[in-house]
């Protein structure tokens, strides 16, 4: 039984409150102690930005203020959705589809309160939670289209998940974004945000400390209302995820990793 394994067994034996709670105390100790010593201030860069999210709210708990402060300076961003999001509603089908146009429309709304306009937008649409089972046809279907979306914007900066995040799809996204980047073989600076990476993962254990030594932080004290009024626009999220983790994306700064591209 791997590590991984072993970590989802414990999360069903404990009472869900019990085990956001310890979440919540301990990707609190974790984000104080990268901010405090493990991490570089991020200078904020003139640079323009396309942000791949593997599900419709990732964008905006992991880079809402780095969106949200490009924009102020009519700094080009780009937002790209690489699932439909059906995975957080019941499996019926009437109810998915619905759930996929309800966060469509959380997401424009949300982005709009960022100043991403909806042309700025896109969305994939693939099945939530499968990127990681893609035959190698479909896989190689994702990648042509974002190094269709990469060669046509010539964004400066890509964000993406983090490649450990402790979520299938995002860890995927990273993966296809590289695997794009490589195949177009562009030059572009990647930066990795973090969603469950400091929920989930057990500290220091999952994290190196050679990950923690690409880690910076952006103040974003001037755009913390736009962000925290755009995660609470994401209501069917909101309503669903647990506090402690929602609270993590409230603070007055963003933390990314710097990634080889
Ligand atoms: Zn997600």
């Amino acid at each position: 039984m791997n590590l991984k394994t072993k970590l989802q067994l414990l999360e069903k034996l404990i009472p869900n409150t019990w085990l956001y709670q310890m979440q919540y105390i301990h990707s609190s100790l974790l984000v104080q102690w990268i901010l405090r010593w493990g991490s570089k201030p991020l200078v904020f860069s003139q640079k323009s930005a396309i942000v791949f999210s593997p599900h419709q709210d990732d964008e905006t708990f992991g880079c809402g203020g780095m969106i949200a402060m490009k924009r102020e300076h009519e700094i080009p961003v780009i937002v790209v959705f690489l699932t439909d999001g059906q995975g957080s509603g019941s499996s019926e089908p009437s109810s998915q589809e619905k759930i996929s146009q309800i966060r469509k429309r959380e997401a424009v709304t949300a982005l709009g309160i960022l100043g991403v306009s909806p042309s700025e937008i896109h969305f994939l649409e693939k099945p939530d939670g499968t990127l990681q089972d893609l035959k190698n046809e479909e896989r190689q279907q994702i990648i042509e289209q974002i190094i269709e979306l990469l060669k046509y914007y010539k964004s400066e900066e890509v964000y993406v998940p983090h490649r450990k995040d402790c979520h299938k799809d995002h860890e995927e996204t990273y993966k296809l974004i590289q695997k794009a980047i490589a195949q177009s073989e562009i030059t572009i600076e990647v930066l990795q945000y973090p969603i469950w990476l400091l929920w989930r993962a057990p500290l220091f254990i999952i994290l190196k400390l050679q990950d923690i030594a690409k880690a910076y932080y952006l103040p974003i004290t001037s755009v913390k209302d736009k962000k925290n009024r755009a995660i609470a626009s994401y209501i069917s999220q909101t309503q669903s995820l647990p506090h402690g983790f929602i609270k993590q994306f409230l603070g007055t700064q963003e933390i990314f990793f710097k990634a080889e591209s």
